[in-house]
């Protein structure tokens, strides 16, 4: 039986601790809490933090302190992604089981190194939506008893997803339900095209479990019902389609919304202090100014 609070629209606001948080995440904030406020639905922040080298415990008590100063609030306890890291195996067990990931040996650096040489020589060589190399299929069908036994005797590697054999188990074409808009315009029902991102890595050694398969599991362990997020994600929404029907999970709705700009008309970076939240409150500046700051940048806050 539903009840009132299964009804309820769920957002969630969810950084990596691994920078301060800029301009561009103070819109994403702003706009799922006050999307959530406007229907009477949840808010919860969400610390992705699967990354153990990229994390640090500073910039996650920055993340809690720039959004109450904003004058957000967010439910407790925050999901912190270090602490489920068994639900997340457990998922990569699964796919392991039904043979659909295999182990990757192949470093990104050598695959970029393959891919630059093979350009030099006047060759093509795939690239996924982001301009990174695709990684080769060679691998897929490697004897597994002997990758095993590579692993085991501590060879580096990652789990990848046979996009191919993925894909073959969808019934039919994937969509997702787009109520912002991505870079191209692409608005309503998107066409999911995730063979664009080839053989996606699901976990490496140093991490675990990758952003794209903890970030599917997490929105539905926490029945989220509305993504609000960056244009730059907006193409990755094909792999989080293509996951979600693998697993079972169900869709949300999406809504990406365009990028703040950099000082110089290039992207935020989350390395840069000056652009920082933080920074803009250290020079006296109040919510309400960067509240007015995302509006005179044409974004239509709620
Ligand atoms: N953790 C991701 C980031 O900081 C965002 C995840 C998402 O909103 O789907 O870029």
């Amino acid at each position: 039986m539903e009840t009132a609070l299964s009804k309820k629209r769920v957002f969630r606001f969810a950084p990596s601790p691994n920078g301060l948080l800029h301009l561009g995440h103070a819109l994403s904030a702003i706009l799922n809490h006050d999307l959530a406020a406007a229907c009477g639905g949840r808010f919860l922040l969400r610390i992705e933090d699967v990354d153990p080298a990229r994390s640090r415990p500073e910039f996650e008590a920055a993340i809690y302190r720039d959004l109450a100063w904003l004058g957000l609030d967010w439910e407790t306890p925050v999901r912190r992604q270090s602490e489920h890291l068994g639900f997340y195996a457990e998922a990569l067990e699964g796919l392991k089981a039904r043979g659909l990931v295999y182990p990757g040996f192949l470093s990104r650096a050598e695959v970029r190194a393959r891919a630059a040489a093979r350009e030099a020589a006047g060759g093509a060589w795939p690239r996924d939506p982001d301009g990174a190399p695709l990684y080769p299929t060679e691998e897929r069908d490697l004897d597994r008893q002997a990758a095993l036994a590579r692993i085991a005797a501590g060879a580096q590697h990652a789990w990848r997803l046979d996009m191919d054999k993925a894909l073959a188990l969808m019934p039919g074409p994937l969509d997702w339900r787009e109520e912002g808009e991505g870079p191209d315009g692409e608005t309503g029902a998107v066409a999911a095209r995730p063979e664009r991102w080839g053989d996606v890595m699901l976990s490496r050694p140093d991490a675990p479990v990758s952003y794209h398969l903890a970030v599917v599991l997490d929105d539905a362990a926490q029945g989220i019902t509305d993504v609000v997020r960056g244009q730059d994600l907006f193409h990755a929404t094909a792999v989080h389609r293509l996951l979600q029907a693998l697993l079972g999970l169900p869709a949300p709705r999406y809504r990406h919304h365009g990028l703040v700009p950099g000082p110089d008309g290039k992207k935020l970076s989350k390395s840069n202090r000056d652009t920082g939240i933080s920074a803009y409150r250290e020079r006296g500046a109040s919510p309400a100014d960067i509240r007015a700051l995302l509006a005179g940048y044409g974004f239509v806050l709620h």
